[in-house]
């Protein structure tokens, strides 16, 4: 009898939370569709859900309906930022860690770096590389044991021997090892296949190819090409098979352009792009992801003595102060814009920090949330569900205390999140 009583009373607290709807007051609210900002709306949150977008305030029909009143706040989709590395910080230690951490040590690491990229609006990412601990972390936040962004990942970045993701540069020759396909070393149009086809084993969600050299590798270049045109041709087509759109880290020109031609989707920084590389992007319709944010802070970084390997400084001095200007010429001459931070190269939750960058260097403030929300939210294959506040999509909605067409930096400082219809911060 007390079992029955216990089972009437579960379902009938659970049919309570089931039927419970969520009426958000928003006093503005960014309309990344129409590129407009609307006062006075009432959004409806049913489980995951937007149910309904209504003008003024409307008050809840059921009495266990719950107000968040948002009133004096803009409101606008939840923030997607298309190019993290969730799984790692960078800091003076990063060299030594890839000797000494194991996955768990990364796998708690991480657990922080998603929340508080979670907390500071950004409720999906798409992040470019790691050891594969990021697909794990990708699974464990869908499944809701810990907090975080939603996560498409590329698992471990794809590079040729030597290249700026080959995992074993700046070892010792002792560890230098052959790293091969499945540890996403490449080194001809077979190879290519196979470490793409690994991704996907692994559970990826997207590939990664570093197309140039880097910055932060123990290596000279910083922007010498470092795929043939058939590679990475090989790595897109595949891709293709599999469902998965390629990223390629680009910073020098002939690299860049291979990885157009060869059919990436997005380029990664595009430090030193040309005219000539803007007009192939648009012809092949690939997106440029800015993260200027990230060469703001090698630049500063490295004019702090020890803080990167002696081999690091002059890339990062050079590369750095680029990307912002090269983001300038590049969305002036029509070139679509993916917002996207490389947060990880710098302080995780900092990513709102981009907003600004963008709008000084000519992208007007609506368009750049328009690039972090719709834009993003398509190239991920999602724009039916994310980037917008609109009957059917995924409830995904934060706030700021200011309109950021008046003042860009309070995007910097969010203080509602919800994700999947969840509230996780409410300040
Ligand atoms: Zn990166």
């Amino acid at each position: 009898m007390k079992k029955i009583f216990f089972l009437a009373l579960f379902l009938t607290m659970s049919m309570t939370i089931f039927a419970q709807n969520t009426y958000i007051f928003c006093g503005k609210l960014i309309d990344t569709e129409k590129g407009n900002i609307k006062e006075e709306q009432t959004v409806i949150v049913k489980g995951n859900k937007i149910v309904e977008v209504l003008k003024g305030y409307v008050n809840p029909e059921n009495s266990d309906d719950v107000i968040i009143d948002l009133k004096d706040k803009v409101v606008m989709p939840g923030l997607i930022d298309m190019h993290v590395h969730i799984e790692s910080e960078h800091s003076p230690k990063s060299r030594l860690e890839k000797y000494i951490l194991n996955d768990a040590d990364r796998a708690y690491n991480s657990v922080k770096f998603a929340e508080t990229t979670l907390l500071n609006g950004f409720t999906t990412v798409r992040d470019l590389g790691g050891t594969g601990v990021n697909i794990s972390l990708a699974k464990a936040i869908k499944a809701g044991k810990i907090t975080g962004p939603r996560v498409f990942t590329a698992g471990k970045s794809l590079a040729t021997t030597g290249g700026h993701a080959d995992p074993t540069n700046g070892s010792s020759r002792k560890l230098l090892g052959n790293p091969g396909p499945k540890e996403g070393v490449v080194n001809s149009v077979e190879d290519a296949k196979k470490a793409v086809r690994q991704r996907y084993k692994n559970g990826a969600d997207c590939i990664k190819i570093t197309a140039t050299g880097g910055v932060l590798s123990v290596a000279k270049s910083g922007d010498n090409p470092q795929f043939t045109i058939e590679e990475v041709k090989a790595i897109c087509e595949t891709a293709k098979d599999y469902g998965m759109h390629v990223a390629a880290h680009a910073h020098g020109d002939e690299g860049m352009q291979r990885a157009i031609i060869g059919g990436v989707k997005t380029i990664e920084h595009g430090t030193y792009m040309s005219d000539e590389t803007m007009e192939l992007m648009k012809k092949h319709d690939a997106y440029l992801v800015p993260t200027i944010t990230a060469g703001k802070e090698v630049e500063e970084k490295a004019k702090v003595k020890g803080f990167y390997p002696e081999i690091v400084v002059p890339k990062a001095l050079a590369v750095g102060p680029q990307i912002q200007g090269t983001f300038g010429r590049a969305y002036k001459k029509g070139v679509k814009i993916a917002f996207g931070t490389d947060a990880g190269v710098f302080k995780h939750g900092k990513n709102g920090k981009e907003f600004g960058y963008m709008v000084e260097a000519g992208m007007p403030v609506v368009e750049t949330i328009q690039s972090a929300t719709i834009t993003n939210a398509a190239l991920l294959g999602m724009k039916n569900e994310l980037g917008q506040i609109k009957k059917g999509f995924l409830a995904d909605i934060i706030a700021v205390e200011e309109d950021p067409t008046q003042n860009i930096h309070i995007m910097e400082k969010v203080v509602f999140v919800m994700k999947n219809g969840e509230v996780f911060r409410k300040d």
